[in-house]
């Protein structure tokens, strides 16, 4: 997945690119600048991409038929030469149907628009030790589809665990293995299937609507704990799909046995749920305690990665119980006495702020770049 809207967008002109090819290059481009709420004129978008006016205006033209684009009005005068009328993304003609499989007890699905933002949701709950069905899936999907307003251009879901194409590898708060999501849902629906990991789809909605930089290292922690990393605007996936997994990564091998057959993993240490449960009846003294140990241990399995890639900006989201103050001031004091010297700057740890509905909003942001083919 490359990630658009937020990288220097350069036309890609292959050797042997047939018109059909340019055309849909052409269209990236273009939908890249004014995404998510930029406007330009047809003049303007010509200037910034080095296209023709004629091309410029041909996708233009398409993507105002197909319900992705808008006219929002006249450009300010700029002097000589007619004003034009300015585009941006349209958000209110067609639709995605996004879920979020991130939670322990509840799968939650939104209607959202172009931009991610939901527009109707809804909820199933999941019975404590009960593996959640494709048909259970198919269920919430059907729900959410009956709540649409608008064309669906694809169902985005966003697992935990290692994500291979329409695949989950591998997820062990599911309890799943190998277990393709994309085709039957596919063959249900007659709808694209779009399958993100759920750090990397909270980490597109940090970085397009929150405060994420380029290089940054997310991380995720609720009833699991993930991780997904951008460099330099690029998430990275690595050689199995699964770079990020942070969460199944031991700090101690002799440790509490976790599912997955190692001691000591970091899920198995400081997840949300592990932490809500050791906080249940803990006197405040101890939950300082608890909470600053849980984010030393943080700071102690992000320090490699941190150093080794020279990354500046930590973006932790989580339950706002768990991810504190003490939590994130106590990661802080770990990564600096472990990383920050002569040669290495500062590294920031800070908390996510972007709200309980990010994942759904980066999962469509997910969709929508498999929509137009980035
Ligand atoms: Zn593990």
């Amino acid at each position: 997945m490359s990630l658009f809207g937020v990288a220097s967008p350069s036309p890609i002109r292959p050797a042997k690119a047939s018109p059909a090819d340019v055309r849909r290059n052409n269209r990236r481009l273009i939908f890249s600048l004014l995404f998510p709420t930029n406007q330009y004129s047809r003049a303007e978008l010509g200037r910034r991409t080095g296209l023709s006016r004629v091309a410029v205006s041909d996708v233009v033209n398409q993507m105002l038929g197909e319900g992705l684009l808008r006219e929002t009005g006249q450009a300010p005068s700029g002097g000589k030469g007619k004003r034009g009328t300015l585009v941006s993304v349209d958000i209110d003609r067609l639709n995605i149907i996004s879920l979020d499989l991130a939670q322990e007890h509840i799968l939650h699905g939104a209607v959202t628009n172009l931009l991610g933002q939901s527009l109707r949701h809804a909820e199933i709950t999941v019975k404590e030790d009960t593996q959640v069905s494709i048909e259970t899936i198919s269920e919430l999907i059907e729900k959410m589809l009956s709540m649409a307003s608008g064309e669906v251009i694809g169902i985005g879901i966003a697992s935990p665990g290692v994500v291979d194409g329409g695949t989950i590898r591998t997820s062990t708060l599911r309890g799943w293995h190998d277990l393709n999501l994309a085709e039957p849902l596919l063959d249900t629906f007659g709808i694209d299937v779009t399958v993100t990991n759920d750090a990397t789809a909270a980490m597109l909605a940090e970085r397009f609507f929150g405060q994420g930089d380029p290089n940054m290292l997310f991380v995720r922690i609720d009833s699991g704990i993930g991780s997904s990393i951008l460099i330099n605007d690029a998430p990275v996936t690595g050689e199995m799909h699964a770079a990020g997994e942070i969460g199944h990564i031991s700090i101690d091998l002799d440790g509490p046995q976790c599912p997955c057959g190692k001691r000591g993993c970091l899920e198995t240490m400081i997840s949300g749920s592990i932490l809500r449960k050791k906080l249940a009846n803990a006197s405040e003294c101890q939950r300082i305690a608890i909470l600053s140990q849980a984010g030393r241990h943080l700071g102690q399995a992000l320090s490699m990665p941190v150093g080794l890639l020279d990354m500046a900006d930590v973006c932790v989201y989580g339950w706002p119980d768990i991810v504190n103050d003490t939590f994130i001031d106590a990661t802080q004091s770990y990564l600096d006495a472990s990383t920050s010297s002569t040669f290495h700057k500062h590294t920031i740890v800070r908390r996510c702020e972007c709200g309980a509905d990010m994942t759904v909003q980066g999962e469509a942001i997910a969709v929508l770049s498999d929509y137009l083919g980035y």
